[in-house]
């Protein structure tokens, strides 16, 4: 039971980290009885979760990548969960979250290799993209050559994501900054903090890997648009489409343009881009349309190559657990995982008390560790609970 009072949070299992993996398990956990608090550092999210596009891949972003098989297979369960989800008919109860498409389009540029891919897709795939009729083509398409095909991929705001999982989990989710706890089960879900966590354990930081993009913004008279075209195996712009404060459509561009801009600057990028976005979508008129960037780090699970993990990733060290969930998108199956391992653990240390042995000893002088870290902070005087919390406000302040 947390006890904020006594400025010391005491529950069977911590979670350090409030993107996409850390809401989500503490969900799960919580619905399956456990008491589990979550502390983030910054603002929920604030990684890579609310700079993500929000999109709720099916198999097909694995196709581009090229992991056909296991990753096909792990992902594809996904956007059906997530739309029961969404839809307020499976917990969690995401209703609160606004869906801003209920599908990503399809297109490509007319080289025989976009076609080969769009043709492939539709047979690999469980949930295949299907052909649209020309008259339904969205408005920023309508003078593309060759098919738009519609892929049943949900784009959710990922801002209202984090919200509605506060809601759902207030009194449980606190600043890192404010509170000191204490618990018997550790998870890391802190994105590439998890880096820095790992360290102040003595555990090996090599488990994950950054992999950079440098994604681009485009702001303007321009309509709506969700969806990927294909330039050959790969999506050469990923577009995304949200609203500024003033009404204003932002196209959010990513795919094979925002990992081929890491070596750019930022005015090479903005002139790549401009051309990108006229080859890619026929018609369209940048004029008046800003152009800028922001590079971000994806941090995942290291897989020795560089390339991106098949699946979500768990690495169990005595009481404490990393977490990866690869994708937004993955974070139902990464939950699912964590909730294995823990009944798992739950066995396993009821055996182990009747041996008279709680925790490996490891998990002791792993905890030991964690504790003295906050000993020491303590006595430097870090700050700790936020007292007077007005009644309502939410458990963390929103910086977007
Ligand atoms: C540009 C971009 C676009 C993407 N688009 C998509 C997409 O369309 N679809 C999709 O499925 N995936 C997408 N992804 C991938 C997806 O965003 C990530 O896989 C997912 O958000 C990772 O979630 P996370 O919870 O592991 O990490 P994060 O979202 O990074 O969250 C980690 C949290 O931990 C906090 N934290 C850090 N250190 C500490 C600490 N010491 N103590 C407490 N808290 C701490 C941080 O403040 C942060 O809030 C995209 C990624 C990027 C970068």
């Amino acid at each position: 039971m947390a006890s904020v009072g006594n400025e010391t949070i005491r529950a069977d299992v911590l979670i350090l980290g409030g993107g996409i993996a850390g809401v989500w398990i503490l969900d799960e956990v919580r619905r399956a009885g456990i008491d589990a608090v979550l502390l983030e550092k910054r603002a929920l999210g604030d990684g890579q979760t609310v700079a993500s596009q929000g999109i709720i891949h099916g198999g097909l972003k694995y196709m581009f990548d090229g992991h056909v098989s296991t990753s096909v297979k792990a992902i594809a369960e996904m956007p059906v969960i997530w739309r029961e989800c969404l839809g307020g008919k499976r917990e969690p109860n995401l209703s609160e979250t606004a869906v801003r498409s209920d599908c990503c389009y399809l297109w490509g540029t007319g080289s025989i290799k976009s076609r080969v891919f769009m043709a492939g897709s539709t047979i690999a795939l469980r949930d295949a993209p299907e052909a649209v009729e020309r008259e339904d083509w969205p408005v920023a398409l309508r003078e593309v050559k060759g098919k738009v095909m519609k892929v049943p991929e949900q784009v959710i705001d990922t801002v209202s994501l984090m919200r509605n999982f506060s809601k759902r989990n207030r009194g449980r989710i606190f600043s890192s900054a404010n509170i000191d706890a204490k618990a018997g089960f550790y998870i890391f879900a802190a994105g590439e903090g998890n880096a820095e966590l790992r360290k102040g354990l003595g555990l090996s930081e090599n488990v994950m890997q950054r992999r950079p993009l440098h994604m681009v913004m485009a702001r303007g008279n321009l309509p709506e648009l969700f969806g990927h075209c294909v330039g050959g195996a790969k999506p050469r712009i990923t577009v995304t489409t949200a609203r500024d404060a003033g009404g204003r459509n932002v196209w959010q561009i990513g795919g094979q343009i925002a990992e081929d801009g890491v070596k750019m600057s930022v005015a090479e990028l903005v002139k790549h881009a401009a051309n990108e976005l006229e080859e890619c979508v026929p018609g369209l008129r940048l004029k008046g349309v800003e152009i800028s960037t922001y590079r971000i780090d994806r941090a995942e699970a290291a897989t020795g190559t560089g390339q991106r993990p098949e699946d979500v990733h768990i690495l169990k060290e005595g009481n404490v657990m990393t977490v990866f969930p690869t994708k937004l998108a993955l974070a139902p199956r990464l939950a699912q995982r964590v909730m294995e391992e823990l009944k798992l653990e739950d066995r396993e240390s009821k055996i182990e008390d009747r041996n008279g042995d709680r925790r490996s000893k490891i998990a002791m002088a792993q905890c030991r560790r964690l504790q003295n870290r906050r000993g020491r902070r303590r006595r430097n005087g870090s700050p700790r609970v936020r007292k007077n919390r007005p009644e309502g406000e939410p458990d963390l302040l929103w910086r977007i």
